[in-house]
């Protein structure tokens, strides 16, 4: 096992159209003691730890107790909303390396990451994205690619290059949860935009493409995940398995769909 993932939550503060997880639909948080037991059964050295959800800095107070307790390699998966810069400082001073999610510029993030009340998330997440920026904090990207945004990634390049991500990874849309009836992207997309940066001479890794563009085993298939539920509950799945509740990852949807 190479990666234990931490549902610390369902809960979450904006409602993505295709969201897998239905964050904020349901609202289990993850006690401290169940994410404790569930280091200390998979622990060995060297190993990587993502806090994610649903919406992780809903849980603070557990990120903090065991980013602060065990020698790890922890990474958050974060809307950015409520990142701020008391936390950003914190997390980096915990050896937690920070992903932001956004889609692309606001005209397209604004309608694939609103609020409940339908209010765009752009703004919030361009604010915490200068934020760490401003501290130096390194932190990469992560862009959810639909039929909405995909003529737009060149733009979100620009957009990572400007507010100081060091890397981007692009996950296709995976059509189950709130993105069970939308259209799948065009995967070309993502090359055309891997291309527009280096030709800008970006200093900007890409994560993620060469394994939807190859179809690579992934670490759920490779049975080296393991993700575990707020309630405790465990799967050998990646978070996108899981959150389906897809038991068997050998029948997972991606794959027919050429992911
Ligand atoms: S994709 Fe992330 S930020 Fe968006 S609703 Fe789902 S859990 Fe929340």
């Amino acid at each position: 096992m190479r990666l234990l993932i931490l549902a610390l939550t369902e809960d979450c503060n904006l409602r993505c159209v295709y969201c897998y997880a239905r964050g904020g639909e349901r609202k289990r948080y993850m006690s401290y003691s169940t994410a404790k037991r569930a280091i200390e059964r998979h622990y060995h050295p060297g190993m990587k730890v993502q806090l994610t959800g649903g919406e992780p800095l809903l849980n603070y107070k557990v990120v903090r107790r065991v980013a602060g307790r065990y020698d790890v390699k922890f990474s958050i998966q974060t809307n950015g909303t409520l990142l701020d810069h008391e936390k950003a400082e914190e997390l980096h001073d915990l050896g937690v390396r920070i992903g932001i999610s956004i889609d692309g510029p606001p005209e397209v993030n604004d309608v694939l990451r609103p609020y409940p009340s339908g209010r765009g998330s752009t703004r919030d997440v361009l604010r915490a994205m200068m934020v760490l920026k401003s501290l130096g904090i390194p932190y990469g990207i992560t862009c959810v690619v639909t039929r909405v945004n995909q003529s737009r990634l060149r733009d979100l390049v620009d957009i990572a290059c400007a507010f100081g991500a060091r890397s981007i990874s692009f996950d296709l849309l995976k059509r189950v949860g709130r993105g069970r009836y939308l259209s799948p992207p065009d995967p070309s997309s993502v090359r055309d935009a891997v291309l527009y940066a280096e030709r800008m001479g970006y200093p900007i890794r890409f994560r993620n493409v060469l394994q939807q563009t190859l179809n690579l085993r992934c670490a759920a298939l490779e049975g080296k995940s393991v993700f575990v539920f707020p309630d405790g509950r465990e799967m050998s799945a990646c978070a996108t398995l899981a959150s389906a509740e897809i038991e068997n990852p050998e029948s997972c949807p991606f794959r027919s769909q050429g992911l």
